[in-house]
């Protein structure tokens, strides 16, 4: 690889590393050693290898970086995929959540071309799991920059992450709108759209009828051309337009559409930050860019805030407000997923006892705990032995780390009688 240094293909790259500019970060020192860092010793990891992350991988390659590992739980798409030749890329086919702080910690940069919220929330509560602070002061050796990629048809978005420093995911997670969701009623009673069709006979005939004797596999031709026919009965019987076999998919696997000059666009900011923060050769991106093609081409960048009492980054527990300690359990987890600021998705709920110990109020990811805990969904906190001012620990695929939340009651009297 030696030989590379001195070949041209790098030269463009070696004007920016060996020598000084207007536009470097004042801590920036022209190198010729930079550019053999970036290829031999500067790890990246690239989370998600869809339609962003294979073009991110191909920017990263080319922009010097040769040591690149890529995690995703699907497998890459022919179409998406490019080769670089002398890039050492290792591919690790699992969920990012089967991986744990030491994996993480190897990085230099971690970069994220995913199409799932949960899957950002999760890596941001480990980048943020894996700081350590010193009497108080964040030791900056600890913390590992993420830039963030995301697409939606025309639209997109660049940031860069510097955990414990900067806003993070969770400070700004009142930017993504909930996941459209209809509601059963709709599918069942009145549809009006073909996604209601396709989600009734996904949501209600799947598990009636049970096809092909498992759960649907979005994958398999079989599955989503028994859910297309059942859909398109449906469509008949209530004189629905519009209902088409690639809608069917894209509704079954939850598919954003995606456009490629978009992905491209965005891969290419991505890549250019991670360059910017892998060698100090230009101040960083401060800290988000929203990229807007539906109308022309519109774009602007603007500093997102960190939260004071941001749930993942600001170690306070977040309040939460309730009338009195009537409300049910059910009715408390359900606030937990609905309320825009936390957005969970399964929260298993634990509390410390009197004695220390912790008891568990509802846990639905592990069955044996869910089956003991049921009953308590439609007890009252009151009922629950849970007062104003106690804390809840709550545990949710949104995050590796646990969250506490401070329970508020507006009206106390009630809670004393
Ligand atoms: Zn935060």
């Amino acid at each position: 690889m030696s030989s590379d240094y001195t070949h041209h293909r790098w030269s463009h790259l070696k004007k920016i590393l060996e020598r000084s500019g207007p536009f470097c970060r004042p801590d920036f020192e022209p190198s010729s050693n930079t550019l053999p860092f970036l290829m031999e010793k500067c790890k990246i990891l690239v989370i998600g290898a869809g339609g962003l992350g294979c073009e991110l991988l191909k920017n990263l390659g080319l922009m010097g970086f040769h040591q690149i590992h890529v995690i995703d739980m699907d497998t890459i798409e022919l179409s998406n995929l490019n080769r670089i030749p002398g890039c050492n890329v290792v591919a690790h086919f699992c969920m990012i959540q089967d991986k744990d702080e030491s994996f993480y910690r190897q990085f230099h940069i971690i970069v994220c071309g995913l199409d799932s919220i949960v899957a950002r929330r999760w890596i941001n509560g480990m980048l943020l799991s894996l700081l350590v602070y010193e009497d108080g002061e964040l030791d900056q050796e600890s913390i590992i920059p993420m830039v963030d990629g995301g697409t939606e048809g025309f639209k997109g978005n660049s940031r860069v992450i510097l955990p414990g420093l900067t806003a993070c995911i969770e400070c700004t997670l009142d930017l993504y709108p909930p996941q459209v969701t209809y509601p059963l009623c709709t599918i069942a009673n009145t549809p009006r759209l073909p996604e209601h069709c396709i989600e009734y006979v996904k949501v209600i005939q799947w598990p009636k009828e049970n096809p092909f004797d498992c759960i649907i596999d979005g994958d398999d031709p079989l599955h989503i051309n028994w859910i297309y026919e059942k859909s398109i009965e449906r469509s008949i019987q209530f004189g629905i337009r519009g209902l088409t076999y690639r809608l069917v998919q894209g509704v079954v696997k939850n598919i954003i559409p995606a456009v490629a000059s978009t992905n491209a666009t965005i891969a290419a900011t991505c890549a250019t930050e991670v360059f910017k923060l892998a060698t100090s050769c230009c101040a960083s991106l401060n800290n988000y860019m929203v990229l807007n093609n539906l109308d022309g081409i519109y774009t602007y960048t603007y500093e997102a805030e960190k939260k004071s009492d941001c749930l993942a980054c600001s170690e306070i527990p977040r309040e939460i407000e309730l009338i009195d300690g009537n409300i049910k359990l059910k009715e408390f987890i359900d606030l937990l997923c609905q309320r825009h600021d936390l957005q969970m998705k399964n929260p298993g709920l634990t509390v410390a006892n009197v004695d220390g110990k912790n008891k568990t109020l509802y846990m639905q990811t592990v069955p044996s705990i869910e089956e003991k805990t049921r009953v308590n969904l439609g007890k009252s906190l009151t009922e629950l032995g849970l007062t104003d001012g106690m804390e809840i620990n709550v545990a949710d695929i949104t995050t590796p780390n646990t969250i506490t939340l401070k329970l508020k009651f507006k009206n106390t009297d009630i809670e004393m009688a």
